[in-house]
């Protein structure tokens, strides 16, 4: 177990910052997922925490010490890649005992140290064989028992479900999760799947143009992101996004009123002008029976249905906005329809329609 701290670390290219002024502190055996779009810095981040990149200015330390000026053996960090990185001449048994041999352990060490994490991972059955006769999910497994078995002090995985088909990440994801939970070891993920990142995250860091737009918990993240770019990137369907006046309280445009409550109302209290008003679509549902005077609704004609099995998306054209919004099949949506959606209590979001920064 271990804590891993980053101050004010940067990375530049020349005149370019990949990385800007990161800073964050682990807990002991956290699970730490950096998301965002290609090119935000993620990878980058990850090479300087294994040692592979130095930074341009910053600190990183492990458990109190700095280790900024480290290579990466002396870090005690191990690295998944993508691309699993087998050694394809040595066996299973043999890519697992490699480090090991490395640090000079003795064959009974070592082979009691294979066999415990290949159990541990469910693939004793395949230590004799050779890298080009395992599937993906097995060399990923492999990969990962390589990366364990001498139980670093952090473990960092980049990517590391992409070349595997989407069933197959599911399954994987929920196993690198308990995994790096019942060995609690602090794990820092690099992913830019929204939907990996809050699943298996304790804290979620949102990274964009190298800077980290927010670090917190997926709840957290998901219920008050701190801008428009955090909003419409973790959620999916993405969140919806419409221009509106501050009218009496609500956020209120052609075809829509929408009804702040909470902290967000009280916000908006102080506010006036035009703000960006945010809903997420599964927050959207028709209106069957009649609609209540103070109820938030937006009102519009159906222009595509998309089905999704138990639930349907639709998009709705609402004045000059295109509004998503997703829910329980039922009869009452058909292409060209007008329709009438109402929102549930307590979830808009409004933005600064300049700094486009929450009013939170
Ligand atoms: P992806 O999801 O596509 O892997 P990423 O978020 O991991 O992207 P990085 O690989 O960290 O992004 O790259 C961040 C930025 O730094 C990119 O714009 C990239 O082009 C740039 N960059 C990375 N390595 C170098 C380098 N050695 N020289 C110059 N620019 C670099």
């Amino acid at each position: 177990m271990s804590v891993i701290a980053i101050e004010n670390l940067n990375k530049s290219f020349g005149a370019f910052n990949a990385v800007d002024n990161l800073n964050l502190t682990t807990e002991d055996g956290e699970f730490v997922v950096l998301v965002g779009p290609s090119g935000c810095g993620k990878t980058t981040t990850m090479r300087m925490i294994a040692g592979l990149e130095g930074s341009t200015s910053g600190r990183i330390s492990i458990d109190g010490e700095n280790v900024t000026e480290y290579s990466p053996s002396e870090r005690d960090v191990a690295m998944v890649f993508q691309n699993y990185a087998l050694y394809p001449h040595l066996t299973v048994y043999e890519n697992m005992a490699f480090c090991l041999k490395v640090r000079k352990w003795s064959k009974q060490q070592i082979d009691a140290q294979v066999r415990k994490t290949a159990k541990a991972l469910d693939i004793e059955a395949l230590l004799e064989r050779k890298p080009s006769a395992l599937s993906g999910g097995q060399r990923q497994r492999v990969a990962l028992g390589r990366a364990i078995v001498r139980e670093p002090r952090v473990f960092l995985m980049d990517e590391p479900l992409s070349n595997l088909d989407a069933k197959l990440r599911i399954e994987m994801r929920a196993e690198i999760v308990k995994l790096c939970r019942r060995l609690k070891i602090t794990t820092f993920y690099v992913t830019h799947d929204q939907l990996e990142a809050l699943t298996m995250g304790h804290r979620i860091v949102v990274m964009r143009g190298g800077v980290a737009q927010q670090i917190d918990t997926p709840q957290n993240i998901y219920d008050t992101p701190v801008n428009t770019f955090v909003a419409g990137f973790i959620g999916s369907p993405p969140m919806n996004f419409v221009n509106a006046e501050i009218e009496n309280g609500a956020l209120v445009g052609p075809g829509f009123k929408l009804v702040p409550q909470g902290t967000v109302a009280d916000a908006l209290r102080n506010r006036a002008g035009t703000m960006i008003a945010g809903i997420r679509p599964e927050h959207l549902s028709p209106q069957l029976d009649e609609v209540k005077a103070d109820a938030g609704t937006v009102k519009g004609r159906i222009e595509l249905i998309e089905p999704l099995g138990s639930q349907v998306m639709i998009q709705v054209a609402v004045g000059r906005n295109l509004v998503s919004a997703q829910f329980e099949r039922g009869p009452e949506v058909e292409v060209g329809k007008e329709i009438v959606l109402v929102h549930r209590p307590n979830t808009i979001h409004a933005f600064d329609s300049v700094s486009e920064r929450s009013v939170l």
